[in-house]
């Protein structure tokens, strides 16, 4: 069977803009970004839905979560973060993910999820990581 493809990132098997890195966590910029600065929070652990995480699990994820919103937040300066997770329907990867998304006030979503942006190049992917990288690493 194929191996999971954010497993894959964890093994660095396949390359990520990986923001944040720790035993339990990992994230990484979304590859079709709604809106650039857009980050994917995952456990380490292969977990494929919400209901197959242990409650200790889950509660450390909702601190991270916390915690890589606001990175996100002050590290591109948006005015706000959508979070949101797919799970079974929609769910394109089955390795949980929350989607930790930048909002700007006059910027409306046109249709959930859809469409999708692309970053001009691998330099300001790059940049995007790094100041989101840097304002999380500032909230230790
Ligand atoms: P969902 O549809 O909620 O399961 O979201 C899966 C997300 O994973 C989508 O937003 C994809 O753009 C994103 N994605 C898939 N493969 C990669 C990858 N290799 N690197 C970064 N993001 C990815």
């Amino acid at each position: 069977m194929e191996e999971c493809i954010f497993c894959k990132i964890i093994k660095n098997e396949i390359k990520a803009s990986t923001i944040f890195e720790d035993d339990r966590f990992i994230a990484f910029l979304d590859k079709s970004p709604i809106f650039k600065g857009h980050t994917l929070l995952i456990p380490k652990k292969h977990i494929e839905t919400i209901f197959d995480f242990s409650e200790d699990y889950l509660k450390d994820l909702a601190v991270e979560t916390k915690r890589i919103a606001e990175g996100v937040k002050k590290g591109i300066g948006c005015d706000g973060i959508l979070l949101i997770n797919n799970n079974i329907v929609s769910q394109s990867v089955p390795h949980f993910h929350v989607h930790i998304i930048p909002r700007e006030k006059g910027k409306p979503l046109r249709g959930f999820m859809w469409p999708r942006t692309r970053y001009k190049n691998e330099i300001e992917e790059e940049e995007f990581k790094e100041k989101i990288e840097k304002a999380i690493e500032m909230l230790k």
